[in-house]
């Protein structure tokens, strides 16, 4: 397959190409070679989209839902249709194994895809009785909505945004991190090869700049951003500034607190899952691992044992299954948090290290006896390293885990249900799980509480974020005045 897009941006229907932007190499992260060169979207780029989206957007709310949703989820049918291909464009882009791909990131879109296609005829108002008069409320579309995605899940990210704002009437412009700018272009294309009419779902790449340009342009109504904090705090603040609509989806620092009644396989598993999946570059990972000091030795012990199954090498390979870093950026940010562990104290279980291999390969790294004032503790650091703190006390350890300005995940792991439920009622996190971890089914609210975010993504929540309502009050007699 190539890598090469026919051209950088995808505006009213069709690839564009401005080679007068910056250059912006796509670089395979399992070897670090150059796959494709897209070009950053010039101010003239930037206009066409813009103009693209408002031409288009009108007579898009205008169609019903059902016509809208047809045309969804006829792409979420091409989008499993071609899953295999997308899959190995998402690991050229991301550097994820295969094996994770092929599950977990077009089918994400595809399931977005055909949910809010299927939610899009029932967006209805309200009839709301006054006597003899009535109100009745009309749920409408913001108009045209910014997406701007992170690099980790560039596939499912520009379909977490595009499903929910296409199904209500919107039109999108999204741009993609510039470390994975490939998959966004394929979403696009197959949204329209469905049908979408010509300038609903385009595509331009860029930096900062671009979607800082974006975010400031009057022609926009909402903007929704998944990224870091401190991007997110920006982002807010010039949104703000215009008044837009936000979907803020940031970072996290999650606890997630592992009980001596817990089944220990599952609370491994668990772990597994919430740190080294997509080499642990994942927001809602639960990074901070509180094992009760009666299981602790077991605990990390089972999980050394589990991470001999970890398979490093070439993500096309479906035998691995354990992938590089994005970049090598990330990678220089990683080991650095790594060397801070290591020289504040927490003692190392596992990895520690960069693998001797081709690419930006960080081993699974464990610290243990790590506690709540270290760096690893509290920053986040979006690669595989897992911190594990020690507790005794069900009220300390919630205290302990609610000490952070996030709070987009929580987990606990516990036989005793009652305690399960307690506990994950004292935390404060938006997106929580008992007894599993980093589940994210399409029908799932999904977002952060404080410094984490605003608004949610997924589920009948997300039309909140995408619509606005319109309520027209009818008065059926004279109307009263004083004079
Ligand atoms: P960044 O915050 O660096 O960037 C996010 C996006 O915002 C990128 O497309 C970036 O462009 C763009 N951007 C940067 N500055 C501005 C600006 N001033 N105005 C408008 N857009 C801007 O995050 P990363 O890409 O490094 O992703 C990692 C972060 O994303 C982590 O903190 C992670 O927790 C978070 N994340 C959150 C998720 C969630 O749903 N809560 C899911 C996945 C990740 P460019 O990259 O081209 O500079």
């Amino acid at each position: 397959m190539t890598t090469q897009p026919t051209a950088s941006h995808f505006i009213n229907g069709a690839y564009v190409e401005d080679t007068s932007g910056t250059e912006i190499p796509v670089i395979f992260p399992a070897t670090g070679e150059v796959i494709a060169t897209v070009y950053s979207a010039t101010p003239a780029i930037i206009d066409q989209a813009l103009e693209a989206a408002k031409a288009a957007q009108k007579a898009w709310a205008k169609m019903t839902g059902t016509e809208r949703g047809r045309i969804l989820r006829r792409a979420a049918d091409m989008i499993r249709d071609r899953n295999h291909e997308l899959s190995v464009l998402e690991t050229y882009d991301t550097g994820k194994p295969l094996q994770e791909t092929l599950v977990a990131d077009a089918t994400s879109g595809a399931d977005a895809l055909e949910y809010f296609g299927g939610l899009a005829a029932t967006l209805t108002g309200e009839h709301i009785p006054m006597g003899e008069d009535w109100v009745y409320t009309v749920r409408e579309a913001l108009g045209v909505c910014v997406g701007i995605g992170a690099w980790n899940y560039p596939t499912q990210i520009a379909c977490w945004k595009g499903a929910p704002a296409l199904a209500c009437g919107n039109a999108m412009i999204f741009k993609p991190s510039e470390t994975t700018p490939l998959c966004a272009l394929k979403v696009a294309e197959i949204l329209h090869e469905a049908g979408l009419p010509a300038g609903l779902y385009n595509v331009v790449q860029g930096l900062g700049d671009v979607g800082a340009s974006l975010v400031n342009d009057p022609r926009v109504d909402k903007v929704s951003l998944t990224g870091s904090v401190p991007t997110g705090k920006k982002v807010y603040a010039a949104a703000a500034s215009g008044m837009k609509h936000v979907t803020m989806e940031l970072g996290g620092k999650s606890p997630l607190i592992i009980f001596d009644d817990a089944d220990i396989e599952n609370a491994v598993g668990g772990a597994i899952n919430g740190n080294f999946y997509s080499s642990g570059q994942v927001c809602s990972n639960g990074t901070r691992v509180f094992v009760h000091k009666n299981i602790k030795e077991a605990f990390l012990k089972r999980l050394s044992e589990r991470l001999e199954g970890a398979v490093l090498g070439n993500p096309l390979d479906e035998a691995v299954n354990f992938g590089p870093m994005v970049s090598e950026r990330q990678m220089g940010i990683v080991l650095e948090y790594i060397a801070k562990g290591k020289a504040e104290g927490a003692r190392l279980v596992a990895g520690g290290e960069r693998v001797d291999m081709e690419g930006f390969f960080v081993a699974p790294t464990v610290f243990a006896d790590v506690t709540d004032e270290m760096t690893i503790a509290q920053e986040e650091i979006f690669g595989p390293v897992m911190a594990v703190l020690d507790f005794d006390d069900d009220d300390d350890v919630i205290a302990r885990a609610n000490a952070t300005e996030f709070g987009l995940s929580a987990g606990v792991f516990t036989r005793d249900l009652t305690r399960a439920h307690r506990v994950i009622g004292a935390l404060e996190a938006g997106s929580c799980f008992i007894n599993s971890y980093n589940d994210a089914p399409v029908e799932a609210p999904f977002g952060g509480v404080k410094a984490s975010g605003v608004g949610r993504e997924n589920s009948k929540e997300a039309i909140q974020h995408y619509s606005q309502v319109k309520s027209v009050y009818v008065r059926m007699g004279d109307v009263e005045a004083a004079f």
